[in-house]
């Protein structure tokens, strides 16, 4: 046990990422790639454009010759090369993608022209050449796409330009999700008593979904050593991080941290001064990685975002920022106590500004339904007045 005490944030963070290293290779198809991490840089085999090319349904000619009409020589569908050089006088039509000939230096669009007696008569002359040329975009053997880099759509444009169908990423970490509490009901029964239904874990995994990881549900345990214990070794092994939800805060059922550190994890931290979230619990074990997070939603919601997020993209061998706007707080904030960053609820409104959500604290995940993100209230500050500009870190 390192840090049992309250860390900041910055520190926590740090103490995790250095713990991350990336946990290896594999080839998928361009089909499979999406939301992962490039783990090569990528090159192009090929000039692209590939030839000069023309970038409109018109007529390739020389701009020498535009004041007079113009003999059509050839037409050239995309598809197919072009067999006829430009000579003076001449012209061939063209189709958006075809290869402009030898000899022309211009494609004239067609809504620029008229045909008067068979020839081509061009009515405008505009200063744009129509020409894509060749290599202009990326060069034979340019890097286009880095190692670390999360593969979205256009990346997949990329790699399918360059023909890389067995895209080299790295393995994506498999989280295993675990709900403590012995008052927790799986959502699709009716909690009753003191009963309540799980709703951290689904919307855990919802949020590892988005993100593009890997996971199971490995279920609810109660509140005892023997229960948390047991489903750990069972499924040691398994999975790359455990992501527990319950049982990390100072109550006497909360037994998390013990059970975490009698299996050998090494805890790096154990409270962080943030707010939800401050139990937060990190550990590194032989071969995996522990997460405790407090079971309230909001708490796991908001933590999984600030912690397990960039976690996983750096053991995905990504650096991984959330993204954020700036906007104008609408409303002041207060509050009293500053020991802690306070994450809290926002809407973004119209004409940049943003308005917190009303908000009750880390059991009201509702709340979030509302809002498209969160605002902090850095440590040592009391408030943050209307008019001032705040980031607003985007989580939907
Ligand atoms: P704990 O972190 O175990 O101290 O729990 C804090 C609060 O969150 C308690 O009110 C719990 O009932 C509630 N809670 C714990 N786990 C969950 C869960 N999986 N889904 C919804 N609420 C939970
Ligand atoms: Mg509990």
């Amino acid at each position: 046990m390192k840090n049992a005490d309250m860390i900041p944030f910055e520190e926590a963070y740090r103490l995790m990422m250095e713990s991350a290293a990336p946990l290896g290779k594999e080839n998928l198809s361009l089909n499979e790639a999406r939301k992962r991490v490039l783990c090569e840089d990528i090159s192009s085999d090929v000039d692209m454009p590939p030839f000069n090319k023309s970038a409109m349904d018109g007529y390739a000619c020389r701009s020498a010759d535009l004041d007079a009409p113009l003999k059509i020589i050839e037409t050239i569908p995309a598809g197919k090369a072009p067999e006829k050089r430009i000579g003076e006088g001449e012209c061939s039509e063209i189709m958006t993608g075809a290869v402009v000939p030898e000899g022309a230096d211009r494609v004239v669009m067609v809504e620029h022209t008229e045909i008067e007696k068979g020839k081509l008569v061009v009515k405008h002359k505009s200063a744009g050449k129509n020409i894509c040329y060749r290599a202009e975009d990326i060069a034979r053997g340019d890097i286009v796409l880095k190692k670390g880099t999360v593969i979205g759509a256009p990346e997949i444009a990329v790699l399918a330009a360059v023909g890389c169908v067995d895209v080299p990423v790295s393995k994506n970490p498999m989280i295993g999700i675990i709900a403590t509490g012995s008052e927790l009901v799986e959502p699709h029964r009716e909690p009753e008593g003191a009963m309540i239904r799980n709703s951290s874990s689904s919307q855990l995994a919802a949020q590892a979904k988005s993100a593009g990881f890997e996971f199971r549900y490995l279920g609810i345990v109660e509140d005892t050593p023997e229960a948390i214990g047991g489903i750990i070794d069972g499924n040691r092994g398994g999975v790359d991080i455990f992501l527990l939800s319950g049982g990390v805060s100072m109550g006497e059922f909360d037994f998390v941290p013990g059970v975490l550190i009698e299996r050998g994890f090494d805890l790096l931290f154990e409270k962080v001064a943030v707010k939800p979230g401050k139990p937060t619990v990190f550990g590194k074990g032989k071969d995996d990685f522990v997460f405790g997070l407090p079971g309230n939603p909001v708490s796991t919601f908001v933590i999984f975002e600030l912690f397990v997020k960039p976690f996983c993209f750096a053991l995905m061998g990504a650096e991984w920022t959330p993204r954020s706007v700036i906007a104008e707080l609408v409303e002041t904030v207060e509050r009293r106590k500053t020991a802690r960053v306070s994450y809290l609820p926002v809407k973004l409104i119209k004409n940049g500004k943003v308005q917190i959500v009303e908000y009750h604290g880390s059991a009201h995940i509702h709340a979030y339904t509302t809002a498209d993100g969160f605002i902090s209230i850095p440590v040592g500050i009391e408030r943050i007045k209307a008019g001032e500009r705040v980031e607003v870190t985007l989580v939907k």
